[in-house]
């Protein structure tokens, strides 16, 4: 990405050629108070809308994606250099995700009783989740579709308006599917674009928005957070990770070396679930570092047909890469296959690297690249410590025969699949989200639908209460039962 001379528009540079591949105009803060002003009007429609309105909307939205594939593949190809046929598979998964959010809104948000208690039996008590209003969702470039998607399709299946501000390196796809959502849904701007960096992001955050729905790294988080606390404006942080996978002594070592290599290079591991660090049972160690040598080999990063992964996106995290590898290598680390001398410009080939320091930033920091490195660990203790030891807690994958889901429920992370990679961010029933550095909140599932509405309790008084307590008229007598029932309650234990 590169500004143009006159700052109004910036150019984006194909990460494979360096040509420009599109122009986009760089929004200013008043550009996004009035995209802003404009949702809220489409806000009070869009929610004045039943949930099986908005949901044939969001169904109509689905089907232009699905005509327009071979375009928007392109463009996320030429945009961030994502081979054509995993974009694809990109777009399969986000499109799971809104079928859901359309379909589970109104039972997942729609209006239901709860039980009142023994002190409020004359209540009726009832809570529903209504929309926010107005919500900013700003993206990264990674999975240009399904990680704003993650955000879009359950912000606006729960009934509310959207500004998006995309990746400024894949402005292109943003634009898209806000095109493709005004063709399923004219009437009103539900969704919006808004194109830019930083600045423009920042903006995004002090315009007044009712939430922000913010993926990206764990740095530009804070900066988003810090903007927001100013109008205690509510966030949601989709951030960065340090994804282990572990391989016990029982596992299939086959299956675990597969994972472990589309964990690690697809998308030339620039992925927020990536696996970069992998534990492994000494009984299998060795057998494993030689199926995963064996399978990564085969693996070239280029731009031509035989190759499986791009190059790198952004420039700067070339940097990054270089500064990792040669870190390990300098601290005892050696490189299986890859290394330094196999980074040409933004083309990194995979890197598998062992006997490296866990205090390393190969092991500590988020690479971003297709990079893994390989640890011996005398058992599965030693891997759920080394596992937890991250600030990070993002994703984990686990290959076990016996005991995947003990282990699985002793790591810290929002997610855990077992025997297969990723798995949970696949499944739309399933919450997706992070601790500690990775964030908080939840996309997908129920959690991702209530994350842009807000709890409203409703209580109706059936009749009278008996035990009249909140009134100056209150009697020593009520006083005297109430206290007898309160002991009789809560006392007993
Ligand atoms: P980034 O943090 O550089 O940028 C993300 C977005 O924030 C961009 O749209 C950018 O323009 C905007 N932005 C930058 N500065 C801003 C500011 N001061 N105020 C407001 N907005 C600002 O991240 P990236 O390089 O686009 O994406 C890669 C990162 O995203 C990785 O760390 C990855 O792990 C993370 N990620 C996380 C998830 C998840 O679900 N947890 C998913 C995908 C990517």
């Amino acid at each position: 990405m590169a500004f143009t001379a006159d700052s109004l528009t910036f150019d984006v540079l194909s990460p494979a050629t360096g040509a420009v591949v599109g122009t986009f105009p760089s929004h200013t803060a008043d550009d996004v108070a009035a995209t802003v002003e404009r949702a809220r009007s489409a806000a009070v429609w869009w929610a004045g809308l039943s949930f099986a309105q908005r949901a044939k909307g969001l169904a109509r939205w689905r089907s232009e994606i699905v005509r327009g594939t071979d375009e928007l593949v392109e463009l996320i190809n030429s945009e961030m250099g994502k081979p054509v046929s995993d974009a694809k598979l990109e777009l399969a998964m986000a499109l799971e995700h809104l079928a859901w959010g359309g379909k589970n809104a109104a039972k997942v948000l729609g209006p239901r009783s709860v039980p009142s208690s023994l002190l409020t039996i004359n209540q009726a008590a009832s809570v529903e989740f209504p929309p926010l209003g107005v919500v900013g969702v700003i993206g990264p470039w990674n999975y240009p579709v399904f990680t704003p998607l993650s955000s879009l399709s359950f912000a606006l299946a729960a009934g509310n308006a959207v500004v998006f501000k995309p990746s400024e390196f894949t402005p292109g796809v943003g634009a898209w599917l806000v095109a493709a959502f005004q063709r399923a849904v004219p009437e009103h701007p539900v969704l919006q674009v808004v194109t830019g960096g930083a600045e423009t992001g920042a903006a995004l955050c002090r315009s007044g928005v009712d939430k922000i729905g913010f993926t990206g790294s764990t740095a530009t988080g804070k900066k988003v957070m810090a903007a927001c606390s100013e109008s205690l404006t509510p966030v949601l942080m989709e951030c960065g990770g340090k994804d282990a996978l572990i391989v016990d002594a029982d596992a299939d070592i086959e299956a675990a070396a597969d994972a472990a290599v589309w964990g690690g290079l697809s998308n030339a591991g620039q992925t927020c679930l990536a696996v970069e660090r992998v534990y492994v049972h000494e009984a299998v160690y060795d057998a494993f570092v030689t199926e995963v040598v064996k399978r990564a080999k085969a693996i070239r990063a280029g731009t031509d047909n035989g190759s499986k992964i791009g190059p790198i996106t952004m420039p700067s995290q070339v940097d990054v890469i270089l500064r990792h590898v040669t870190d390990a290598l300098e601290r005892g680390g050696r490189a299986l296959i890859g290394g330094l001398d196999t980074i040409d410009r933004q083309f990194v080939q995979p890197t598998i690297l062992v006997d490296v320091p866990e205090d390393s930033l190969a092991v500590t920091e988020e690479t971003f690249g297709p990079t893994l490195t390989v640890a011996k660990v005398a058992d599965m203790d030693e891997a759920i410590d080394r596992v937890n030891a991250s600030r990070y807690g993002l994703g984990a994958t686990v290959f076990s025969r016996a005991r995947g889901v003990e282990i699985a429920r002793r790591l810290r992370v929002g997610g855990v699949a077992i025997n297969a990679f990723v798995a949970y961010a696949t499944i739309p029933s399933l919450p997706l989200g992070g601790v500690g550095q990775s964030g908080f909140g939840r996309v997908h599932g129920p959690e991702g639908l209530k994350e842009f509405t807000y709890a409203k309790a409703i209580s109706r008084q059936r009749f009278p209460s008996p035990l009249a307590l909140t009134t100056f008229a209150r009697t020593e007598r009520t006083d005297a039962i109430a206290g007898a029932l309160v002991k009789l309650l809560h006392g007993r234990n």
